[in-house]
């Protein structure tokens, strides 16, 4: 190579940077910081700071051993998890050898193995509970060879490896044979943590296999000794490292490095699973094999060499930032193991070397790609010169929350193996690796990955296996991950220079289902206002009951038809109209529902007003509506009277137009057209403002409301659905209508008596009721023993529990969780009939209707993942009542939708699942539900005193 040549586009990598380092330090006799070099990376370049570089630390030579040899940093912590839990762990090989295996000399070379390294010969005797290294001088390991058939090989090897050790007595290695025939054995060798590490098999294999062949022909492997055996490393480890408790040593530095850069880190991340962390690990695990082809390695590393990064790091910021996009937030620890073998001395030692780092990958401020390349290699070069720390000293140190069910400091573990893998080769015999026994999940996440070369030693592709934790993921989700961040880092080499937000998380294909398989819902309905398709339902069904009081006053569909006529022609001579709207201050009754359909006929929006309501509030609603008329239970102290409205007690309103025609009134009386756009309620409701306000919705939404629950529950001739909920939260209209469009009969609560609990219970019973829906904490009220009409019982407007669901559902009873806001016309989305097993989703969008989950950007987040969700369709409000700002703030361009569509931004945090139903998560904002009731801070006392007799047990709240 030329001194102009760079040492990463010669395919240099952060391993070989250490072993160069040391190189460097052995030959030149300086201390090269790894920095140095990845800023540096010609020889010509190098040349220049070399002058400047430190003198080398201490070199590793073998030196004379003291009384006792203490553990290596990293081994002591090793043998605590031995001896305290039994749990230090194994490297092993297990290979099946075909051919004619020489029982003989595989004996002797194992022996000569263990004479070369003194670690596969140490035990670790304590005085009072201080470990010290004992090397014996002689030891050869037994080589038992076991009869087994085919189907015992895996409990053979799991029983061999499983065997306990005393590490005070007990040499780290142990082998065995497994016989299966004459020419078909297994070998297995199983060497405990502390005498040897992942990349310590490379060494074992070769020593093994050079030693098999001398011992096979009749001779004795004639190796050169090693430069330095383990005590040696581990006396000049206390000697370059120095003792932790002197703060000036380099470890007391490298530890207070650590103490800073990994300060207030996130106690876990947020990763894409399918389960929340149970309370105690399962420790089950499973694994995903996936691979990036050949190009798109030949990207990476060329994007690698063009930032002056290694492969290694380009993965890694690939990973950080998927995280970021799939909801991991910006602070994302990931850990990463590395060799330890900072010395050249150690390349062909077998001991315990490896570590774990903490990269801590900071994906905030939306960079871009390449802006985090930056900051990857600045963390990643930091994080190795301050790589002696043993990490489970760190986790000592910094002292996190710990919790038994995940991994400390990081739950993702992103490793690159850059070392040739430890192949035998035995003269007369194919070696085949049986393959890996399912190891125990430490991490949620682990991630290895293998380059391969081509056949000229270019990127041949990169080879992944991801182990998961199977108490957070299924297989397919690891899959699918796998993929999607294949797939990303492709976008990434594509465009460094994007900003990570921009880039798109799911594949056209998955784009294509969230956003249109999983939203088909259009469906065609017959058009109509509220009044078309009433009148032609009373036409179809005079004679059924319509309506009936808790006092037990019934009405059919043509009695209450024709006084809601005659009232909306009185309310038309007080002014009433489309784009008017008319407040119905009266209780739950029949007067109410007569004068609903009344205000609704004569053209005007319905304003419900309840009279139990403070004072305050009603003063707000009516000031802030502007009804041109209020209509009263009479002389109610708490309707003020307003100089911009009328008011009439409603029954002084039946009395006066007890004459007039019952016919359906038209629009030629209306004085203009009622069409779809116009105002067909408005409902005030709280949230982001501090103050109620009012959401407007339109006759448009009204036939797709009533179709929706009609279908979804089930409701016919024969129903009789409660109207239970309060008239001024917008279900009560969904209950009118579903029941009244149905030909159904509409059960009417009784105000005061009944509201929770035994009442409603009584109420059910007394009337036969078939459909009821209510808020999930007042259907918890209700004891259901012995409710047998009723068939179907919806419930929303709060997260319901899965014991809830199960004890409604019980005997096959249809239970439905509705989800939606007043701005979208009561149910945005359905579940099918739930059991209770599990909690309970939110289930998909109802008919005419879309829902996106998206994040900060808009843009689509993958399923899975928690956003905010977004929906939009034919039930959208046509805004807040004269509040332009807010409506444009919340109900917002839809990028996803046809041209000019608008969607509602509900401020729910929610995730899609893999079926396509959604499951509710959490609010955005400080919006709280009490009894189903949107509250905000500051505003409590107003709405809970509005729920009349619910609020005993919300004041509690
Ligand atoms: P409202 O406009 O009063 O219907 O309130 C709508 C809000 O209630 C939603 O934005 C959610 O925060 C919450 N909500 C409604 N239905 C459900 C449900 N089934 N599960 C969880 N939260 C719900
Ligand atoms: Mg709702």
């Amino acid at each position: 190579m030329g001194v102009e040549d760079g040492f990463f586009d010669l395919g240099g990598h952060s391993l070989l940077a250490t072993r160069l380092v040391s190189r460097v330090r052995s030959v030149l006799g300086v201390e090269l910081p790894i920095r140095a070099l990845f800023e540096n990376p010609t020889v010509a370049a190098l040349d220049r700071v070399l002058d400047e570089a430190a003198r080398a630390r201490t070199a590793l030579v073998p030196v004379p051993r003291p009384e006792t040899v203490p553990l290596s940093f990293g081994q002591r912590r090793l043998w605590f998890l031995e001896r305290f839990e039994g749990a230090g762990g194994n490297v092993s090989l297990a290979v099946r050898l075909s051919g004619a295996l020489d029982a003989q000399a595989l004996r002797l070379a194992l022996g000569d193995v263990v004479a070369r390294h003194e670690a596969l010969r140490t035990v670790f005797p304590d005085d009072d509970g201080i470990p010290h290294q004992r090397v014996l001088d002689f030891w050869v390991p037994g080589l038992g060879i076991v009869d087994v058939t085919e189907s015992g090989i895996e409990s053979a090897v799991q029983d061999f490896g499983s065997l306990p050790v005393d590490l005070a007595v007990d040499p780290p290695l142990r082998a065995r044979v497994l016989r299966l025939g004459e020419r078909d054995h297994v070998l297995l060798v199983v060497l405990h943590h502390i005498a040897a590490d992942g990349w310590s098999l490379a060494p074992l294999a070769r020593d093994l296999s050079a030693a098999y062949t001398a011992r096979a022909a009749g001779g004795v492997p004639e190796w050169e000794p090693l430069p330095v055996q383990f005590a040696d490393y581990t006396l000049w480890q206390r000697e370059v490292l120095g003792d932790e408790t002197e703060p000036e040593s380099p470890i007391a530095r490298q530890l207070s490095y650590w103490y800073e850069a990994l300060a207030e880190l996130p106690d876990e991340i947020e990763l894409p699973a399918d389960r929340p962390r149970p309370q105690l690990p399962g420790y089950r695990g499973g694994s995903v094999e996936f691979g990036f082809d050949a190009a798109l390695h030949g990207e990476l590393t060329a994007l690698a060499k063009e930032a002056n990064v290694s492969l290694f790091m380009v993965l890694q910021a690939g990973l950080a930032a998927l995280l970021t996009r799939l909801g991991a937030g910006t602070d994302i620890p990931l850990g990463t193991p590395v060799a330890g073998r900072t010395d050249e001395a150690l390349d062909d030692l077998i001991g315990f070397f490896v570590n774990t780092l903490v990269l801590r990958t900071d994906t905030s401020g939306d960079p871009t790609f390449r802006e985090l390349l930056d900051r990857v290699r600045d963390t990643d070069l930091a994080a190795y010169a301050h790589q002696d720390v043993p990490f489970e000293r760190l986790v000592e140190v910094l002292n996190p929350p710990r919790s038994l069910a995940r991994h400390p400091l990081f739950q993702v573990m992103l490793a690159l193996q850059n070392t040739p893998d430890g192949t035998l080769r035995l003269p007369g015999l194919d070696v085949t690796p049986l393959p890996p026994a399912p190891a125990d999940a430490k991490f949620d996440l682990g991630i290895e990955l293998v380059e391969r070369q081509d056949g000229a030693g270019g990127p041949g592709g990169i080879q992944g296996l991801a182990h998961y934790s199977a108490d957070r993921f299924d297989h397919g989700t690891v899959q699918a991950l796998m993929d999607r961040f294949g797939r990303w880092l492709a976008s990434a080499v594509a465009a460094p220079d994007t900003r990570i937000g921009a880039f798109d998380v799911l594949s056209t294909d998955e784009r294509d289902t969230v956003l249109h398989r999983w939203n088909a819902t259009d469906h065609a309905l017959p058009a109509g206002t509220l009044p078309d398709l009433f009148e032609a339902q009373a036409a179809r069904t005079p004679d059924a009951t319509a309506v009936v009081a808790a006092t037990g006053q019934e009405l059919d569909y043509a009695e209450l038809n024709r006084r809601a006529n005659r009232l909306a022609r009185l309310l038309i001579e007080y002014g009433a109209r489309p784009e008017t709207l008319v407040a119905v201050a009266v209780p739950r009754s029949v007067e109410w529902l007569v004068a609903l359909l009344a205000v609704s006929k004569a053209g005007a929006g319905y304003l419900p007003v309840d009279p139990g309501q403070p004072a305050q509030r009603i003063a707000h609603v009516l000031g802030d509506a502007g009804p041109v008329l209020v209509l009263t239970s009479g002389d109610d102290p708490r309707v003020p009277a307003g100089e911009a409205y009328r008011t009439l007690p409603i029954a002084e309103g039946e009395r006066l137009c007890a004459g007039y025609d019952a016919t359906d009134p038209t629009d030629a009386e209306r004085g203009a057209a009622l069409r779809p756009e116009h105002p067909a309620y408005v409902i005030y409701t709280s949230g982001s403002t501090g103050l109620p306000k009012g959401v407007l919705i339109t006759h448009a939404s009204i036939g797709n409301l009533a179709a929706v629950h009609i279908d979804r529950l089930g409701i016919d001739a024969d129903s009789r659905v409660l109207q239970a909920v309060s008239t001024t939260f917008d279900p009560s209209v969904a209950d009118t209508v579903m029941a009244l469009l149905a030909g159904a009969a509409l059960v009417l609560a009784d105000p005061e008596r009944h509201v929770v609990g035994d009442q409603l219970a009584e109420a059910i019973s007394t009337h036969g009721v078939t459909h009821l829906q209510l808020a999930a904490p007042v259907l918890a009220t209700i004891p259901e023993a012995g409710l047998d009409t009723l068939r179907c019982v919806v419930t929303g407007g709060e997260a319901c529990s899965a014991e809830l669901v199960a004890r409604w559902a019980r005997g096959g009873r249809k239970v439905v969780n509705a989800y939606g806001p007043t701005e979208m016309t009561v149910a945005t989305t359905m579940t099918e009939p739930l059991t209770g097993d599990t909690t309970p989703p939110i289930g998909r969008a109802v008919w005419n209707t879309r829902v996106y989950v998206l994040d900060g950007a808009l843009g689509l987040v993958a399923p899975g993942v928690a956003g905010e969700l977004y929906v939009s369709g034919v039930g959208l409000a046509r805004g807040y009542v004269g509040r332009a700002g807010l409506t444009g703030s919340r109900f917002v361009a839809d990028p996803y939708g046809p041209a000019g569509s608008r969607m509602y931004r509900t401020g729910d945090v929610v995730r899609l699942l893999a079926d396509g139903q959604v499951e509710f998560v959490g609010r955005a904002d400080d919006q709280v539900k009490i009894r189903g009731f949107r509250v905000e801070p500051g505003e409590v006392s107003a709405v809970v005193a509005g729920c009349a007799g619910v609020a005993q047990a919300a004041v509690v709240v």
